[in-house]
């Protein structure tokens, strides 16, 4: 796939790119470098080891230049812009107001198709999120799964606020229309019901609405995210050719609700990388070789893994995807996403605030 190779294109160039040039919030040596004789101490000695020279001036240096990394790395940590989910699941946060997210990224695993995600998202007034993105449904009769356009609306109900009471937010997603889904032959060959069916061909329409409310509970450096959802998957003009039957057609719409949820918890493991991990139930759409339906349940599918600022507005997220539709750890998917922040609301503020004060320091 094309999108695939410039996806790892541009991935690897930002890689370069910031290495080259990023400054990381490393953590500096806890050493006193004694200044008669310039041999090294830990910070511990009140005395030099090699020389006996009294350390304390050098130990008060040490301080207050650690104290002044401590504030650089909370100015980080209070200006990076994160995104308001985990890696698929949100958060009861939105964007800032006028700032604009463009998301892209995917799965990359041996087996499975490679199905692209992108995601493009913007505040309103820091309380609302519109975002159009590709979302992904498991199916039996293609590979991985199946990617969707859909729009989404958030709208955040109880702020983040000083008190501790859990951030409450409502969304909706839908899917931007009829989406029309074909089977993929080499899938349908692999499954020993269909093959005996003679099935050779598997095509039909869907479309979905999810609606989810999700609460965010911060304690210290861990946030915990819960949600739950209610979807309405609708599936019509399924056809299916068989070598034995012929074609067989079901053009009228079937419709079903899916009660749902998700669960997922995020911990700040330093300022610039977040441990994370998200659990949530998803569409399941298979084909019933005896019913002759597309039957929609629920499977879970689980991702584990971190979240890296390289700077504070461009982070990445790679993670280790499961879904209960996967037979063994060999269908294990690796998942990269890069974000990508156009602060349109917060720029503004920092012009502002850097032309009315001169002091504020650009590191
Ligand atoms: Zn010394």
């Amino acid at each position: 796939m094309n999108r695939q190779k410039i996806f790892f294109v541009l991935f690897a160039s930002i890689l370069a790119w910031t290495a080259a040039n990023g400054k990381t919030a490393a953590q500096e040596p806890e050493i006193l470098i004694c200044t008669q004789c310039a041999v090294e101490n830990v910070t511990a000695n009140k005395y030099c080891i090699n020389c006996g020279d009294p350390l304390a001036e050098e130990l008060s240096r040490w301080q207050s230049e650690r104290q002044a990394r401590e504030r650089q790395l909370k100015r980080f940590i209070s200006d990076r812009v994160d995104p308001p989910r985990l890696f698929t699941v949100p958060a009861a946060r939105v964007l800032g107001s006028m700032d604009v997210r463009v998301m892209g990224g995917g799965a990359f695993g041996v087996a499975t198709d490679r199905s692209f995600l992108g995601t493009v998202g913007i505040g309103l007034g820091d309380i609302a999120e519109v975002e159009f993105s590709t979302v992904g449904m498991v199916t039996n009769i293609s590979r991985g799964s199946t990617v969707f356009p859909t729009s989404a609306f958030k709208l955040m109900l109880i702020p983040e606020n000083r008190y501790h009471i859990p951030t409450l937010a409502i969304a909706f997603r839908n899917s931007a229309n009829w989406q029309d889904v074909q089977s993929d032959r080499k899938v349908l060959e692999a499954q020993r019901d269909l093959v005996a069916d003679g099935i050779r061909n598997i095509g039909y329409g869907t479309r979905f609405t999810t609606m989810h409310g999700v609460t965010t509970l911060r304690l210290w450096s861990l946030s915990i995210h819960l949600g739950l959802s209610l979807t309405d998957v609708r599936v019509r003009d399924l056809t299916v050719e068989s070598d034995y039957y012929g074609v067989y057609e079901a053009p009228e719409e079937k419709q079903k609700n899916l009660v749902g949820g998700f669960f997922g918890f995020d911990i700040e493991q330093n300022p610039q990388t977040k441990l994370m991990f998200e659990i949530q139930t998803v569409s399941n759409f298979q084909y019933n070789v005896e019913s002759r339906e597309i039957d929609v349940s629920e499977a879970w599918l689980a991702i584990g893994g971190v979240r890296f600022f390289f700077n504070r507005w461009l982070s990445t997220d790679v993670g280790v995807w499961y879904q209960s539709t996967f037979k063994g750890i060999a269908d294990l998917q690796i998942k990269l996403g890069l974000n990508l922040f156009l602060p349109g609301g917060s720029l503004g503020d920092k012009v502002w605030k850097m032309s009315n004060k001169s002091d504020i320091p650009n590191s």
